[in-house]
Order: C-alpha cells, then structure tokens, then sequence
C-alpha cells in the first residue's frame, strides 16, 4: 500500500516535469519508468521507494518513538532513495535542455527493494536491455564512488504446518508447527561454520503460531535471507 502511494506521487512529479510515465512495468503493479528525451545514450536513474517493517520513527528521537506504532520507516537513508533520483533527473533533463542535447533518461521506479527486489524482475523483463548505463546511489557519511560487489541472495519463507491441541490438558495430541522452526533455526545456526566464509544467513521468525503458550501450533512459519 505504502509501496503503491509513494510511487503515486513520484509518478505525478515526473509527468509535471514532463516526464512520460509508464506504470505497472515489468508485470509488476508498483513499478514504473518515466522517459524524457529520444535516441542514445539512454541513461537509467534507479529510484527506490521501499520501508522496513517496525522502523516507523518521529524525526530527530534518540530513542524508540514511532510515528505509528509498528508503522514501517525507512532505515539507513532509505527515505533518500526515491526523491533524490527525481531531482537527479529533472536537473538532467534541464541540463539537455539548456544544451540541445539528444539522449534519453529513464527514471526507474523499482518497489519492493527491502525484501522483493524489484528490479531483478524488471531486469528479467527487458526493461534494462537498452539502457547504456545504469546509476544508483546510496546515502553514505562520505561522498564518493563505491567500488564494492556484494553478495546474491535467496529468500525463502518457510511454512510448517502442526496440529493444534490443548497444551495442558493433551499435549500428546499435538504436533507443534514451532518446534519444528524452531529445530530447523538451530540446525542452521550449526550450519554457520561450515559454510564459505562470505556467506550469510539471517532469519526471522514472522509467525510463531499464536501467541498463546497453552495452545500448541499448528502452524509457523520462517523467512530466511
Ligand atoms: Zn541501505
């Protein structure tokens, strides 16, 4: 929802700029590329747009002070993402003007960057097949260039499924769902040293089966990253 009104407003800001605004690329309902200019170089701009669950905080609060309590919010610089390629355009697309210049430049409107990569699937549907370059940024406590790699990544939500029963009264009935992330959490933290050393993993339990200790759970489940 978040997703789909921030990339409302940056839509409109492109058109108002006089910007060609196509929505909903790549098969993706929240993605979208605004286009100003014709012919080569065509130069991409990514823009991201995408929150952080639980991270909604006021402005200027050294300590734990959401906005909406357990509201999303953006973490480190993230709420940068999107505006800054959109002044970075406009300022291109004056630049071109003033200069008669050919060339076209793209804003890439890329959602679901926290947790969905959006422009993997905007990639695998051809959307950057004739850009020339690509640029995105980060907001850092330095200025200059990175010259980095990093790491793919894989995200898989587990789901168990248990059977439900009163945990006082027949236990034995039951077939807890959190136990069985539970082990499987424990399994991959012995795992850890075992794998390449670059290697990463991260997991977050995003529902335990209730939260009510004398039921057991039926169901639970894990995303792991
Ligand atoms: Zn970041």
């Amino acid at each position: 929802m978040k997703n789909a009104f921030t990339g409302f407003i940056l839509c409109q800001v492109l058109e108002d700029e006089g910007f060609a605004v196509e929505r909903g690329v790549g098969g993706i309902e929240t993605a979208f590329i605004g286009t100003f200019g014709s012919g080569k170089p065509v130069i991409a701009i990514l823009g991201e747009f995408d929150a952080l669950s639980g991270l909604s905080q006021k402005r200027g609060a050294t300590f734990y002070e959401p906005v909406i309590p357990n509201g999303n919010g953006h973490g480190c610089g993230h709420n940068l993402l999107g505006t800054a390629p959109l002044a970075a355009v406009v300022a291109l697309k004056q630049y071109m003007e003033e200069h008669n210049m050919e060339g076209t430049i793209r804003y890439y409107g890329c959602p679901g960057e926290e947790g969905g990569s959006g422009k993997t699937y905007m990639a695998r549907a051809g959307l950057f097949d004739d850009a020339d370059a690509a640029l995105t940024w980060h907001p850092e406590s330095f200025s200059g260039i990175f010259s980095l790699t990093t790491l793919a990544n894989y995200q898989v939500y587990y789901k168990f499924k248990g059977v439900a029963s009163h945990a006082a009264n027949s236990p034995h009935l039951g077939r807890s769902a959190l136990d069985a992330v539970e082990l499987m959490n424990v399994g991959a933290n012995y795992l850890r040293e075992h794998i390449l050393p670059d290697a990463r993993l991260h997991y977050s339990v995003i529902n335990a089966g209730g939260i009510s200790p004398n039921v057991v759970q039926r169901e639970a489940e894990v995303l792991y990253l």
